[in-house]
Order: C-alpha cells, then structure tokens, then sequence
C-alpha cells in the first residue's frame, strides 16, 4: 500500500521535472523518473533499518531536477540513473542516489541554510543541496577534479554553490558558521574544525571510518547550548578522506 503510493508519488515528480526541463529530452527524463522511483522502493524496503520511512517531497523533488548524467564522464552516461555509485575520475566515486537522498534528508535543509560540504567530487551532491538552501559551499582535495567541477557548475548555472579547492579537515572558516555540514569521505575521525564551524542547533553527517574498517554514518548535533552529541545510523561504504602532505 506504501509503496503503490510512494510510486504514484514518483511518478507524479518525475511528471513534474518534465515540465520543468521542457528542452530535455525525454530519454533522460524517463530514466530520472526510475532512479526516483528506484530511491523509494530502497526506502521501503529498508525502513526497518534505517527508521526513514520517507524521503520529504521537497528533496525528491531536488533530486528529480538534478541532470545526474551530466555529472558523470560520457562514456558511462547510460548508467547515470541507476541506484548504485559511478566512478568519475581519480579513483573518486560519485555516491549512489539513494545515499544522497538519505543524507540530504539526514540534514533536513531548510530554504535559508548555509550548508558546507566536504568532498565536491563531480558537485552531483551539492547540486542537490543547491536546490534546497541558501548556499553551498563545498571543498574538493583533488585540483583537477575542483577545477573541473567548477566549470562544470558555473556553466549548468548553478549559482549558489561556491567551490574552494584544499584540504576540508579545516573547513572553510570565512563563511562559518554552518545551519548544515556534510562530508562526503570517510575520516577515521570526525574533524573537530568542521564541528567548530557548526552553529548552535546545526546538524552534520559524516561517514566515519579508517580505510579497513566498517564506516558509520554518524550525525553529529550541536545544541543551544554548544555541546555536541554524535549517533550512528548506519554503516556505509565512502572513499577515504585524503590529507595534504
Ligand atoms: N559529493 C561527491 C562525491 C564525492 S567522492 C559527488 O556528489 O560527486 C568524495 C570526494 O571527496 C572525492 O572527490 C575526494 O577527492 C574528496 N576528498 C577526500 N578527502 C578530502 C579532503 N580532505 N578535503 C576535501 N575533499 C576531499
């Protein structure tokens, strides 16, 4: 019954992101309106776990306008909609949607947010944040791969997303603090600038784990008050969190 629903849901976004994109073909538009659907069914069938029953309208609704095959190199354009990571160059991976959609809701952004993220990648993660908060500032370790993202946003016109290449352990203290923080590689720590720079109430997710051993996903809070609780909702598999020699 759920997922009847959940499904007309999809298909009404996938309808939606139609109309949005009238220039697009409908290629790429069908195969989106299934990488949406696909995100629902993994809801449902793994609720119990995760405690998600649903995606908010408002994220899916991101995800349903995001072009995810232009974020991934051409060769492997046909497999962009599929529910599963790709890679994108530098040994790096473009996360799987399902994964994006769970964090994003993890995060719960709001219109007004200022959100940071670490590990820019192909920028697929930060284009869906884009269309959910105020800004998005985001860090990539790898130059080329920075530069080429870069490019990449400024000519989808992606205006609110600001990318820096360097090493995101320190953050990006210019514009702290943060509503919102999420990391897209693995650490075996969770660095404690990126918890400095999260403001009162803030929230961050981030995969915790050393290159051998089993990732967490980890939500870190920040109180009113300041003080900071951690919890671990479920284990992951990212690329490490690499370190500036
Ligand atoms: N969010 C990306 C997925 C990125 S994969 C997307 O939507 O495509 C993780 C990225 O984190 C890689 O590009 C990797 O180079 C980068 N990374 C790893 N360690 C980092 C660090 N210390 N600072 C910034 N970026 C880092």
């Amino acid at each position: 019954m759920h997922l009847t629903t959940n499904y007309l849901v999809a298909i009404l976004i996938g309808f939606s992101a139609f109309n949005a994109n009238a220039t697009e073909t409908d290629f790429w538009v069908e195969r989106r309106a299934g990488m949406i659907w696909e995100i629902q069914a993994t809801v449902d069938y793994t609720r119990e776990e995760t405690g998600v029953f649903e995606i908010d309208q408002e994220v899916m609704h991101s995800l349903s306008r995001v072009p995810r095959h232009k974020f991934v190199p051409e060769e492997i354009r046909e497999l962009a909609y599929e529910n599963r990571p790709l890679p994108v160059g530098h040994g790096q991976t473009i996360s799987q949607p399902y994964i994006v959609a769970y964090m994003t809701e993890q995060l719960k952004p709001k219109k007004d947010y200022k959100a940071l993220e670490i590990g820019t990648g192909s920028g697929y993660q930060a284009a869906v944040l884009s269309g959910l908060v105020r800004h998005v500032y985001t860090i990539e370790i790898i130059e080329d791969l920075g530069k080429r993202t870069k490019k990449r946003l400024k000519d989808m016109k992606y205006k609110n997303i600001t990318v820096k290449i360097g090493d995101g352990y320190f953050g990006w203290k210019e514009n702290a603090p943060y509503d919102i923080i999420i990391v897209t590689a693995a650490p075996d720590h969770i660095p404690p600038p990126l918890v400095q720079q999260l403001k009162p109430e803030g929230v961050m997710c981030i995969p915790v784990g050393g290159r051998f051993q089993v990732q967490n996903l980890t939500l870190v809070r920040k109180d009113k008050d300041g003080s900071v609780k951690t919890k671990r909702i479920m284990p992951v598999r990212f690329v490490p969190f690499t370190r500036k020699d």
